[in-house]
């Protein structure tokens, strides 16, 4: 089985080669990811400038660190491979892609890079942003190369999963999930620059939140594994027939 990693941390985050040395027994491996950091980056592609894959060293399989976006990484893995990966595989990300948060995400948007190029993928990410110890979401992420590519999955659809960083025993379990709604404090900074001129951070967070039944963010705050299928079909389904009325009055004037 052809195994394709990528992630949005970069190629040097130790969540890479956490997910690498878990899975690289149960595979052919293949890396190609960003060689810096890429978070929050979401689904961009390069069109603009040319891209690099440049050969690493990475834990005895064979690796390439790109100047491109996560998504980049896939097209660039897929597209410079003898053949198509079976399964591509995005993180661990260092931090949790949960709820709306699979729109800004590097992470997420790899997976889905992936699935709209045909392709069998899961996001995986520790819902941590400071936690070092990867040993738990490694562990599921080798779990899912046995059982993801037995399953069958609508075309458009791939799976985020996010893992509570606690350590294996204390995890409560495994639930399919819907995606939450995250509330933010939104923030911004601003600062002045040695010159006087402003400028402006966003340090906004989540605010503590179950967001309700069935939830990815309800999950893991019960420090279970939760799996979320996610599909690139963004369609307002509900909505069509609500806007048959202004279809007609749109209309009216042709
Ligand atoms: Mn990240």
């Amino acid at each position: 089985m052809n195994i394709l990693i990528t992630n949005d941390d970069g190629i040097f985050a130790p969540g890479l080669r956490a997910l690498v040395d878990a899975v690289k027994s149960l595979g052919t491996v293949r890396v190609v990811a960003p060689d810096r950091e890429q978070s929050a980056s979401g689904h961009s592609i390069t069109l603009h400038k040319p891209l690099r894959m440049d050969a690493v060293k990475l834990d005895g399989v064979e690796a390439y660190s790109s100047n491109g976006t996560p998504a980049d990484c896939v097209i660039l893995g897929c597209l410079t491979a003898e053949s198509p990966p079976d399964l591509v595989l995005s993180g661990i990300n260092r931090g949790a892609n949960l709820g709306e948060e699979v729109l800004y995400s590097g992470t997420v948007s790899a997976a889905m890079e992936a699935a709209i190029q045909g392709l069998k993928s899961v996001a995986l990410s520790v819902a941590s942003y400071t936690t070092d110890d990867f040993r738990a979401a490694a562990r599921v992420g080798a779990r899912l190369v046995e059982v993801v590519p037995e399953i069958e999955l609508p075309g458009d659809c791939f799976l985020n999963v996010n893992v509570p960083p606690v350590l294996w025993g204390d995890i409560q379990g495994v639930v399919v999930t819907r995606l939450g709604k995250r509330e933010y404090i939104n923030r911004v900074d601003r600062r002045e620059d040695p010159r006087g001129r402003a400028y402006y951070w966003f340090s906004g967070s989540p605010r503590e939140s179950s967001s309700g039944e069935g939830t990815d963010i309800g999950a893991v705050a019960e420090n279970k594994i939760s799996i979320t299928p996610v599909h690139f079909d963004l369609t307002g389904y509900e909505t069509m027939e609500v806007l048959g009325g202004l279809a007609g009055a749109l209309a009216e004037d042709l």
